[in-house]
């Protein structure tokens, strides 16, 4: 199956456009943020793992106590490190579970930090969905109960877009949204040209 990773900083609109492929073109959409979340919930054995690293607060009335672990990562940064030891190769295996089950000229596998935590190397192929930042901080502002200055300290732990862009194969520069699925439409057609 040929893959194809699905990127952007945050606001930038790459579940929004992961979703025009799929609505549109019938291409199957593994949104990895969301599953990776839903799995920390739901498997036994990362709730085992989690609950040994963080304590049981990282728990609370059986769901991901979010806030608790924000706050203990914030406090600890190698905890990052260690809850992404127990998390990242699961949602690999899940990944690989779901690719085997499609039936599609390929996927798309919509991840926030695809470079970031070097899975764009699993990827055929990869988009990287881009808009100017303040749109970016206005979309988010308007979509989250948030701040600017909590936007603005996530995008500076994100890579730039013009480092994404250098190991990119196709961008979506996602403003009007009549322009956007006309960017779908061609790079749709790009990869199906590609992979024959
Ligand atoms: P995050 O990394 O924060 O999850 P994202 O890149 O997946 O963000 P989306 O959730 O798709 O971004 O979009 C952010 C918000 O902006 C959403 O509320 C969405 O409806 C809106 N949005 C996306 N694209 C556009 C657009 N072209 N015009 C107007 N609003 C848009």
């Amino acid at each position: 199956m040929i893959i194809v990773g699905i990127t952007g900083g945050i606001g930038s609109g790459k579940t929004t456009v992961a979703k025009i492929f799929q609505e549109k073109y019938g291409i199957p959409v593994y949104i990895a943020d969301d599953e990776a979340k839903r799995l920390m919930n739901d498997s036994k054995i990362i709730k085992q793992e989690l609950i040994a690293l963080f304590g049981e607060k990282a728990y609370k009335e059986g769901q991901l106590n979010k806030a608790y672990l924000s706050q203990e990562i914030f406090n600890d940064k190698s905890k990052l490190k260690k809850m992404n030891a127990i998390v990242h190769p699961r949602v690999a295996q899940h990944f690989k579970n779901w690719v085997d089950k499609q039936q599609a000229p390929y996927v798309l596998k919509e991840a926030a930090i695809l470079f970031e935590s070097g899975s764009y190397k699993q990827c055929d192929y990869v988009i990287t969905v881009t808009a100017p930042l303040s749109m970016r901080v206005e979309r988010v502002l308007k979509r989250d109960n948030t701040t600017k200055e909590k936007v603005q300290s996530i995008v500076e732990n994100q890579w730039s877009d013009e480092k994404k862009i250098k190991l990119s194969n196709f961008v979506i520069v996602n403003k009007a949204f009549e322009k956007t699925r006309e960017q779908v439409h061609e790079t749709h057609s790009k990869i199906l040209n590609l992979i024959g």
